[in-house]
């Protein structure tokens, strides 16, 4: 179908595309990404491309930096990874131009993403698209390194990991895009991670409450905050998968949990997720205070769910930012009381669904379930509609498995 444009804007309708490390882990793929961009132009749309770094680039970026230092600056951190992106773009572009388009790249600084100077996992505070604007005047496909910015001080920040979709979700907003898509190795968000959950279903389309909820526990198809961004703005989301042009994916409605879900989950869970990267803390007989006051130290720590108690603090956190992990437990446990322990070899799994985490019945039967089959998990968080079982590392598929037939 071909785009309407209005006769008063010299810019057709805006599609945002995002395209992950997989989708660009070789030329290959780049290139047969850049046939797919061309095309869409063709049919009429303004076309902006995010990227994000090549295969586990940013991976190995981070590990050179530690190779030379424990405690690499965050500062020079950001300028180094800001580089993965930056090489993608300008690859998508020359691949681009080889097929007979007008294209031209630009970094998060030159497409106006303003953040706050928090390196590792700043914030994007406004969006100044000019330069974007007058290029698609141009007629030119714009081509934008996700997962950076710069601050006011004009210091190059990162979004935190997984931050390209933060960058598009920004962009759609900013230039009043008619879609966002987000590109991955899936053909959609799936009722758990299809990689640990074989037989785990796609899902046509979802509330984008029900997927931060998700994201939040570590189904990382989405970014976290690019879901939250999509509801607060009221921008729609697409998840599909990027070297399946056909594929239908997943619609994310940028709404609250429906009715309709409401009357049919009462007691009945929708999803399972996992999540990786977390760290349990249980600490006894501490000043709470002080402990906390550590964590605040933790660069790129974010607490998923805690409990205090008197002389006692139990949590959980993502440290999926945490770039300098070495000391943390120490530090974390410095003064506690024997039977405290901070764990970061277990996993996160989690039941979603509207109510779940305040019916004593939904949480007895999955706990049932998980011991009949030995998993007796380590600590259990819940949540107005999330349960989430902190389990040993080599029980996450099984615990997964189990959890995720009671969505059946
Ligand atoms: P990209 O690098 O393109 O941003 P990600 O690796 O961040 O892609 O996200 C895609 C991955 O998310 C999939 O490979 C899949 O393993 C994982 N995932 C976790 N939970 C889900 C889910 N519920 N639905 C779909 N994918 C999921
Ligand atoms: N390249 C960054 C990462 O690996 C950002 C992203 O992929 O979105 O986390
Ligand atoms: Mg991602």
């Amino acid at each position: 179908m071909k785009a309407m444009m209005t006769s008063d804007s010299p810019i057709p309708p805006i599609v945002i595309q995002k395209y992950g490390g997989s989708s660009v882990a070789s030329l290959e793929k780049i290139e047969a990404i850049a046939q797919r961009v061309v095309a869409r132009q063709a049919m009429g749309y303004g076309v902006v491309v995010v990227v994000s770094a090549m295969g586990d680039a940013t991976d190995q970026l981070l590990q050179i930096a530690f190779q030379i230092t424990p405690n690499p600056s965050a500062r020079e951190l950001d300028m180094l990874l800001s580089t993965g992106e930056r090489a993608t773009m300008a690859l998508l572009s020359i691949a681009i131009q080889k097929y007979g388009a007008q294209s031209i790249s630009f970094t998060g600084s030159q497409s106006g993403i303003i953040t706050n100077d928090s390196h590792a996992c700043a914030r994007i505070i406004a969006v100044r698209p000019y330069r974007i604007q007058d290029e698609l005047e141009r007629g030119k496909i714009v081509i934008v390194a996700g997962f950076q910015g710069t601050s006011y001080r004009n210091e190059i920040t990162t979004l935190g990991r997984g931050g390209s979709d933060m960058t598009a979700i920004a962009l759609a907003g900013a230039l009043n895009a008619e879609a966002c898509e987000i590109y991955s190795d899936v053909d959609g968000v799936y009722s758990a991670d299809p990689k640990v959950v074989l037989d785990a279903v796609k899902l046509d389309e979802l509330s984008a409450d029900a997927m931060l909820t998700m994201a939040q526990h570590g189904a990382k198809v989405l970014h976290d905050e690019a879901v939250a961004y999509a509801l607060r703005h009221g921008i729609a989301l697409y998840a599909k998968k990027s070297h399946q042009p056909d594929s239908t994916g997943t619609l994310i409605r940028p709404d609250g949990w429906p009715e309709h879900a409401l009357k049919a989950s009462k007691n009945r869970p929708t999803a399972v997720v996992t999540a990786k990267y977390i760290l349990y803390l249980s600490a006894r007989d501490v000043d709470i205070t002080t402990c906390l006051a550590r964590l605040t130290g933790i660069d790129g720590l974010k607490i998923i769910d805690c409990v205090c108690g008197h002389r006692q603090l139990e949590l959980i956190a993502d440290i999926w930012n945490c770039r300098d992990f070495s000391g943390i437990r120490a530090a974390l446990l410095e003064n506690s009381a024997p039977g405290s322990f901070c764990r970061d070899d277990v996993l996160n799994v989690t039941l979603t669904g509207i109510d779940i985490g305040r019916d004593p019945n939904g949480l007895h039967h999955a706990l049932t379930c998980l011991k009949n089959d030995g998993i007796t998990p380590v600590a259990i968080f819940c949540q107005p509609n999330a349960i989430s079982f902190v389990v040993n590392s080599s029980d996450c598929s099984k615990a997964s498995g189990i959890l995720h037939e009671l969505t059946r």
